[in-house]
């Protein structure tokens, strides 16, 4: 903006993956105001209490501002160089695999690209992954074993077209607060429209529900294997879709086993009236969406869970048509993003994949690059778990704070204590991972950095800068490019600007794409500084020379597995985790409805903290009367991994057995309620993604 004059930037929102557009006002006095962009298609203009807030957190109390080696400011160049020389050291004694990036689904799409580049195609390892492990890769495994790759076939616009929606494992009302609002509004419209929410909690979302499901804790396949079952014994398949567009229904079916209502309601904990009900209502409902979230993904079975779901979309054909489909919605404003550059260790770029060696041809010969990964990275938790055992012995750490997120971060901090090499990029110097870095450099803020980011429904939008870089903040990316530039890596890493980042991961997305691959933005391959500086959100597809087209996937089949059929994927219905005589209580952790990750930025307004001001356990009344814990009092929540100790919040919503704890505070607050110490680092098989909502604990009165 020109200094001394109003300005209205169009950007988005950092916070959850809804991606709603926000127009920032800044007054001539540099005051700055948001409110909902009208235009913007995820949103209309609405915001939530998070996004409204946004002008409250651009303070620089506790920004960080200069590059620091160890606790001495320095010069950028000093950073720089010390970090390039530190890596190359390590490659050159120790390998490739000695190094790793943890970076996070805050960052810009264009921030994510070059740190992938960098990774795999000059260091050539494939250690790269990201926070977004934590929030949605039992998604993506889930998708890739159905549909050969990584696809939301659906929009938003489904849930206003739907005439049921399936909400599992998703407190929609808080974790993503304007869809939540748009299916209010759809429901007053449309009288017909029914919401079933299946979640252990009575959650602020059960306001919305027509039936609520309290299932037992990691019970879903058993619910979604019955549903299979069930829509089979009444008729209500699609056997012309299953037929001609995929495989494996019979073998999903026999893992099903023949519907049996009382075994379904005992492994659930369901009454069988309440299953039949849920049941009948998706049977006789041909427009239904299944939105899953957190609950679904942050599970030991949670790409089985994902899988249950799709299997019941492919079995009734009710997918990728108007108002139909199962629906991922992403935690973060960016995890998709993340994505489409390939920014996790199981993953290439565009959505290739790293086991396909044309794949990693393609990309290398793409790069021009002297390396590519050949075969997986580790995923977060092993990866610290190689930090901690000596394999890693350098790691950059990019806008997120493992120490304090991580599951098991006790272990996390002291992986770090004895790491030799640890750099960490972010905002804010109220981050627990800090004082472990031995270099840390001050990233852009939102607001002051430029790039894109991709909504849950595919939607690409820009983040726009409208303030100045305060003291010495620079964009991740640029950092990036500097260190590469000086382990010898100039020629992939010359951008003049963000635009010609993203121009070259549209071009990539293209480079012989036949349409044999999802993601292709190919129509932004040639994109210049202005038309980037312009865009307005759109979704993918968008391919160079092709009209827009129909934005869902799926309808008429054309998966991107080889012969593009589909797969069922038969899943078992397996008992949750045995909770064991010293630890009978089952952790859940998760959002609340005003706070964000660890707190960074919406804890500075008071705004938002007046909300909840502390941390909390929520706890079943009959559970606290037999631990002798009365509302308020404080309580231990301790597992083999760690403990916290916050006040009781004795209340029916929550599910006898069960405690939820909010995941955002950390030691960085009067009110410590760092609950990753307790959370168990058990991972999915297939996705690598912690079990989050099921740690077994015991509670203590304090
Ligand atoms: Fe931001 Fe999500 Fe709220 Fe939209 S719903 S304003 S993206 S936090």
């Amino acid at each position: 903006t020109e200094e001394g004059q109003e300005a209205t930037v169009k950007t988005t929102c950092p916070y959850c993956g809804v991606g709603c557009g926000v127009l920032a006002n800044v007054a001539a006095d540099g005051n700055v105001t948001v409110k909902g962009d009208p235009d913007h298609p995820a949103n209309f203009g609405r915001l939530c209490s998070k996004g409204s807030a946004l002008a409250e957190t651009l303070s620089l109390s506790d920004r960080l501002l200069y590059p620091q080696i160890g606790d001495k400011q320095a010069s950028w160049d000093q950073a720089l160089d010390l970090i390039a020389s530190k890596f190359a050291a390590t490659i050159e004694e120790h390998g490739p695999d000695s190094v790793a990036f943890y970076v996070s689904g805050q960052i810009l799409t264009e921030d994510y690209y070059v740190a992938n580049k960098l990774m795999k195609g000059y260091i050539g390892s494939a250690n790269i992954d990201t926070n977004s492990r934590l929030c949605m890769a039992s998604s993506v495994a889930g998708h890739r074993r159905a549909f050969g790759s990584d696809t939301v076939p659906g929009t938003y616009e489904d849930l206003e077209l739907a005439d049921l929606i399936v909400l599992v494992g998703s407190n929609l009302a808080w974790c993503h607060p304007v869809i939540f609002q748009r299916i209010e509004a759809a429901k007053r419209e449309n009288p017909a429209l029914r919401v079933v929410v299946v979640d252990p909690r009575r959650t602020a979302t059960c306001e919305l529900a027509d039936l609520h499901l309290a299932l037992k804790p990691d019970t879903d396949v058993a619910l979604f294997n019955g549903l299979l079952s069930f829509l089979s014994d009444v008729d209500g398949l699609d056997r012309s879709f299953i037929d001609q567009h995929t495989h494996g229904f019979e073998a999903a079916l026999a893992e099903a086993g023949p519907l049996d209502m009382a075994k379904v309601a005992e492994q659930t904990g369901l009454s069988v009236r309440d299953l039949a009900t849920f049941y009948t209502m998706v049977a006789r409902t041909e427009k239904t969406v299944t939105v899953y979230s957190q609950g679904v993904n942050q599970s030991v079975v949670g790409t089985d869970k994902v899988n249950a779901i799709i299997n019941t979309h492919l079995a009734t054909g009710r997918i990728g048509r108007a108002g139909m489909g199962p629906f991922s919605i992403t935690g973060q404003p960016n995890a998709m993003g993340g994505r489409e550059v390939g920014g996790l260790a199981n993953m290439l770029a565009a959505h290739m994949a790293i086991e396909n060696p044309e794949h990693r041809q393609l990309v290398q010969d793409f790069w021009q690059s002297p390396k590519m990964a050949r075969r997986q990275g580790l995923k977060a938790v092993d990866m610290f778990g190689a930090v901690r055992d000596g394999r890693i012995k350098a790691i950059w750490i990019m806008a997120t704070n493992p120490v304090d997120s991580l599951p098991a971060a006790d272990e996390v901090a002291l992986a770090l204590k004895h790491c030799p090499f640890v750099v960490v990029s972010d905002v804010s110097t109220e981050v627990d991972t800090l004082p472990y870095a031995h270099v840390s450099l001050p990233a852009a803020a939102w607001g002051e950095k430029n790039g894109t980011v991709t909504n849950s429904e595919r939607r690409i939008s820009r983040q726009r800068r409208f303030l100045d870089l305060p003291g010495e903040a620079r964009a991740d990316w640029r950092a990036l490019c500097e260190v590469a530039k000086r382990m010898g890596f100039a020629e992939g890493f010359n951008y003049a600007g963000v635009d010609e980042v993203f121009a070259e991961h549209a071009a990539l997305s293209a480079h012989q794409n036949d349409g044999t691959r999802d993601f292709d933005i190919g129509a932004f391959a040639d994109i210049g500084q202005q038309d980037y500086d312009d865009l307005t959100p759109v979704q993918w597809p968008a391919r160079a020379g092709e009209p827009k087209r129909d934005s869902r996937f799926f309808a008429g089949g054309g998966f991107f597995t080889k012969d593009r059929k589909a797969n069922f994927v038969a899943v078992e219905t397996t008992a949750p985790a045995r909770r064991q005589r010293a630890y009978p209580f089952v952790l859940n952790t998760g959002r609340i409805r005003d706070q964000w990750h660890t707190m960074t930025r919406t804890a500075k307004t008071a705004r938002l903290s007046s909300h909840i001001a502390e941390p909390f356990a929520e706890i079943h009344p009959e559970d606290a009367a037999a631990i002798g814990l009365g509302d308020a009092e404080l309580v231990e929540v301790k597992s083999p991994h760690g403990r916290v100790v916050v006040r009781a919040l004795v209340s029916e919503k929550a599910q006898k057995g069960s405690v939820f704890v909010p995941m955002h505070w950390t030691d960085q607050f009067a009110s410590k309620g760092r609950v990753d110490a307790v959370v168990s680092p058990d991972t999915d098989l297939f996705s690598g993604q912690p079990g989050s909502k099921f740690t077994p604990v015991a509670l203590m009165p304090v």
